[in-house]
């Protein structure tokens, strides 16, 4: 018995110390977007930071091990208190560091409802890492002389996404419904479908103009072309694979055949061709 424990507390700090490799060599890099927004990108979802004389309020803020390096990035932007996150969604690579911004910084997080009660049916649950306010559809900051619109978007990536728009500089933080130039992921194990997915998109894209700059979940800074361009693709891929389902063919022939070749660069490590055309067969 005595043995057993010893041996899966060695396989967990192996586990851990694995984990801390990992993210030894990431570098958070700082982009000035408009106003008081940043955008940090690191690994996991790219965080976007308003900082300012009231104070630093984060949208995600990816894995646990990157906290240190976080604070650091957003202390080189502002010295002043960091008072506020908001969750997206609960996949850990946009909240892994919310118990460290909570237990160590006193943030209050934000989030939808479901973000809550999927981050507290998790395995080894700090509730520390748990939203404190939630919300349905939505919630308004006002915040470094910006307007910031928090709005929830049912059923698209999960059943709790929320996007984030700051009115003054006109800057859209659209959490994981938009990864620019890759075949996104589509959690259908939590709430989220292809056509809802689709649908919070355009919402989206009638939200903004050709003005707008664009935070995506993950990927490089974007604008209302780009957006536009990857819902495209999505409808265009899933009309694809819809026929071919129509026609009878099996999950494993389209697998086969794959996807028109001008598709090819959306694949990446995580989503790749096989796994998008199987979220599209689904
Ligand atoms: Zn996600």
């Amino acid at each position: 018995m005595k043995k057993l424990v010893l041996s899966s507390m060695l396989a967990a700090l192996a586990f851990s110390s694995a984990a801390q490799n990992q993210f030894d060599d990431v570098e958070i890099s700082t982009t000035h977007v408009g106003g008081s927004v940043h955008m940090l990108v690191g690994a996991g979802g790219n965080i976007g930071v308003s900082a300012g004389d009231d104070g630093v309020l984060m949208i995600d803020d990816q894995y646990a091990p990157l906290a240190q390096k976080i604070t650091t990035a957003i202390t080189a932007l502002s010295d002043a208190p960091k008072r506020f996150v908001i969750n997206t969604h609960y996949h850990g690579d946009h909240t892994g560091s919310n118990a460290f911004f909570a237990e160590n910084k006193g943030v209050t997080i934000f989030a939808h409802e479901n973000v809550r009660i999927r981050l507290a049916s998790g395995d080894d649950v700090n509730p520390a890492m748990l939203p404190v306010v939630t919300y349905q559809d939505g919630v308004k900051f006002h915040l470094n002389n910006e307007t910031i619109h928090v709005f929830h978007l049912a059923g698209g990536h999960t059943d709790g996404d929320s996007a984030v728009w700051f009115e003054q500089p006109d800057v859209l933080h659209t959490g994981d419904l938009f990864f620019n130039n890759m075949f996104p992921y589509i959690d259908l194990g939590a709430g989220g479908s292809v056509n809802g997915y689709i649908q919070s998109v355009e919402t989206l894209l009638g939200k903004i103009d050709d003005d707008t700059k664009v935070i995506p979940g993950h990927g490089v800074l974007a604008n209302k072309a780009d957006l536009q361009r990857f819902v495209d693709m999505i409808k265009e891929t899933n009309a694809f694979v819809q026929s071919q389902k129509a026609a009878g063919l099996s999950e494993q022939a389209v697998l086969d055949a794959g996807l028109p070749e001008k598709w090819d660069s959306w694949a990446w490590r995580f989503i790749t061709e096989e796994r998008w055309i199987k979220t599209l067969y689904q």
